[in-house]
């Protein structure tokens, strides 16, 4: 199968070109980039902006000056390098990140950024132009260790603000402090922009949950990111003493939240999202009082906003029947992805002979930041065990060379779609 271009030139024939490619190579990448930041027994320590992110961040930049890209580090630290198209259009850009949480796994954002660097090793292989400028991004700081992450992306957009920066950091100070620490000009961030018009983002991700691996199925697709919405709920009962209030005249505050929480699990399940309660407070939180009042947050997390309205309405209704009351807290949108993306991934997959599955995506990246700017798809390789966010994630070495050259195939197809 072949990839269509729009004025007649010879199209790139996607199999015969992802045949070249050098999965070994990309093995090789990942094993000399996890060992930057590697600590025996600890994980991944590659904090945003540490010294083992900056030397990993330089690492990258070679790695791309070395295979002929123009190559820089913008005012966020996000590593860029560039290939000239063919054709006076908008960048196709790719790529992903390389900060990890403290003691993450080696695959998480770095199988994206290395699968990039293996596309256009590639391409410049078999001395291939696409019509497109190319541009592969290493973005910085996407993980939660900043006040404002993904940090990168996010300024990359054009979406930074002063506020956003002014809260903490992993490093127990204020994420600008850590910033300028490191040479970095919040001004500069804060004003950046994109280089060039951007066409289209496409982010190689791990999938950092179990569907694919159980499935067997070796790409996934994601439809979007998932909204988050949280609640505070609040349970007013009366303390009293726990030896000598009889039991039918206790109003138990954490008796009272006990049905809400199982309701929250029901009311997900049934609406196939997810829903979890993942903080309570009791008080007065001692073993001889009887809980008089209880706070609890909850979170919900679908694709649909039509679905995530419905369960909000079953909580309301499940808290006052509880006794409580709900509270709306945070909100995110869901981010959907563009579904003519999504289908040249599929037409891509399916010339290599690759199976996939259409899924949302639980977590947040930085392609949701891109979405503010240009269309943009995901792609997703298998996590073993659905392990993620620790030192034993791990994606198949097969796996992790289907997904690049998923990757590639992705990009030859968007390349050529005459719209784009
Ligand atoms: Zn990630």
């Amino acid at each position: 199968m072949s990839a269509q271009c729009s004025e007649g030139l010879p199209a790139i024939d996607v199999r015969s070109l992802v045949a070249s490619f050098d999965g070994e190579q990309l093995l090789a990448d990942l094993d000399a980039l996890g060992a930057i930041g590697w600590k025996p027994g600890a994980g991944l320590q590659r904090l945003a902006y540490g010294d083992a992110d900056l030397e990993a961040r330089r690492w990258v930049l070679t790695q791309m000056q070395a295979l002929g890209m123009q190559a820089w580090i913008d005012p966020a630290g996000n590593v860029i390098g560039h290939l000239p198209g063919s054709e006076p259009l908008p960048a196709l850009a790719i790529g992903s990140h390389t900060d990890s949480v403290p003691g993450g796994g080696k695959f998480d954002g770095a199988l994206g950024v290395l699968a990039g660097l293996a596309c256009v090793r590639t391409l410049r292989s078999q001395d291939v132009q696409l019509r497109h400028p190319l541009l592969l991004i290493d973005f910085a700081a996407e993980e939660a260790t900043t006040s404002a992450s993904p940090t990168g992306s996010l300024s990359f957009v054009g979406g930074l603000t002063q506020t956003a920066l002014d809260g903490p950091s992993w490093d127990g100070r204020s994420t600008v402090a850590l910033l300028t620490d490191h040479g970095f000009n919040i001004a500069a961030m804060i004003a950046n922009r994109p280089p060039m018009p951007i066409a289209a983002f496409l982010e190689l991700h791990i999938e950092q949950g179990d569907r694919l691996a159980s499935a067997g199925v070796p790409i996934g697709i994601v439809e979007g990111i998932v909204g988050i919405r949280r609640y505070y709920v609040h349970f007013q009962g009366q303390a009293n003493h726990a030896g000598t209030t009889d039991m039918k005249r206790r109003r138990d505050a954490l008796v009272m939240a006990a049905p809400f929480i199982l309701a929250v699990r029901e009311a997900a399940m049934t609406h196939g999202i997810v829903g979890t309660v993942g903080r309570i407070e009791v008080h007065p939180n001692t073993p001889n009082v009887i809980p008089g009042r209880v706070m609890l947050d909850v979170e919900i997390r679908g694709l649909d906003d039509a679905v995530l309205d419905r369960v909000e309405a079953i909580l309301a209704v499940e808290a006052a029947r509880c006794g409580g009351t709900l509270h709306p807290g945070h909100r995110k949108e869901p981010v959907l992805a563009d579904p003519k993306l999504m289908e040249a991934i599929e037409r891509g997959c399916e010339a290599l002979g690759l199976r996939t599955m259409r899924m949302p995506s639980g977590a947040g990246h930085d392609a949701m930041n891109l979405a503010a700017i240009c269309p943009y798809a995901m792609l997703f390789a298998p996590s073993e065990q659905g392990v993620s966010h620790a030192p034993d994630e791990w994606t198949q070495p097969h796996d992790c060379i289907n997904a690049a050259r998923a990757l590639l195939a992705a990009v030859l197809e968007v390349d050529a779609m005459p719209d784009v």
